[in-house]
């Protein structure tokens, strides 16, 4: 059953909900764009973890392909929703919570092996969220995010604009992201304000940097700042900088990602 606008109405009256705004519950009604988002996920049926499956639009194509799925929602309402509409089902198990504070472990001894990550992010906690599954450290090959579209652009900002920052740094230093469709405020229910963009993330299976994400918030803590102020509590920054030959009055928003993770490794090795 993919989910239109009558069919989420419909939902939302059955279990007597209305959606929660300050929550992002912004529905996804285009049965099309769900089928897209799990394919791209999820290519050979391997584990998926869902962030925010919502009424279901997206696990259900998600548990047609995905060996097993595992969700966490946060609000508890719709977890009862969830659990009447997919709790038959034994390869899926839903998780009550705050992604933000889930627990690696227990989503990896659900999914027991390398899992793909498919979500159509809340807005509100779309930046945290990335930024958690960004330096988790565990080998998640491929994403599918549906995230407003000027927080997707993010994922393939470039040195020197203003959305670049730790978040397009650690996305294109370990994945190469693509657009992969965009949405109109008529694909939801409610209608958003803005368009959004679903951007699918492919890994590039380079080795973890335990300490880059930190390390990129130094980085880019002030940004009008050189690296010099900004990085002056690491001890060899000076010598790091020039063994890289890197200019010490430059700003992190000049390095490309791969400079960084350099620079990064240099201090911290
Ligand atoms: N996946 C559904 C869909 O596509 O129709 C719902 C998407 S809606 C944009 C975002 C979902 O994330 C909502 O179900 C909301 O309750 C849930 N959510 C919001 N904040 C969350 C958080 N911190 N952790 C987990 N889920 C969250």
């Amino acid at each position: 059953m993919m989910q239109d606008v009558q069919q989420v109405k419909a939902l939302l009256a059955r279990f007597g909900l209305s959606p929660n705004r300050g929550l992002g519950q912004n529905f996804l009604v285009d049965g099309d764009k769900a089928e897209a988002i799990a394919a791209a996920a999820c290519p050979e049926g391997g584990p998926v973890l869902e962030i925010g499956p919502g009424l279901g639009a997206l696990t259900e194509p998600l548990l047609a392909r995905a060996r097993r799925v595992c969700a966490v929602e946060i609000d508890p309402a719709l977890c009862q929703a969830l659990q009447a509409l997919f709790g038959q089902e034994p390869r899926f198990t839903l998780l009550q919570g705050d992604f933000l504070k889930a627990d690696w472990e227990e989503i990896q001894a659900i999914l027991g092996e390398p899992f793909s990550v498919a979500a159509n992010l809340p807005y509100y906690v779309t930046t945290p969220i990335c930024l958690r599954l960004l330096s988790c450290g565990l080998p998640i090959p491929r994403m599918a995010l549906m995230a407003q579209t000027e927080c997707a652009d993010r994922f393939f900002a470039q040195p020197g604009s203003r959305q670049y920052g730790p978040l397009a740094v650690l996305a294109q230093y370990y994945y190469q992201p693509r657009a992969l469709c965009s949405l109109s405020p008529a694909d939801y229910y409610p209608q958003p304000g803005v368009d959004s963009q679903v951007v699918a993330l492919e890994s590039r299976n380079r080795p973890f940097l335990p300490q880059f994400a930190g390390f990129l918030q130094q980085a880019f803590a002030m940004r009008r700042k050189t690296l010099r102020n900004n990085l002056k509590a690491y001890p060899g920054l000076e010598d790091a900088l020039e063994s890289l030959d890197l200019d010490p009055g430059c700003r992190a928003e000049a390095l490309s990602p791969q400079q960084l993770a350099s620079l990064c490794t240099a201090l911290l090795p």
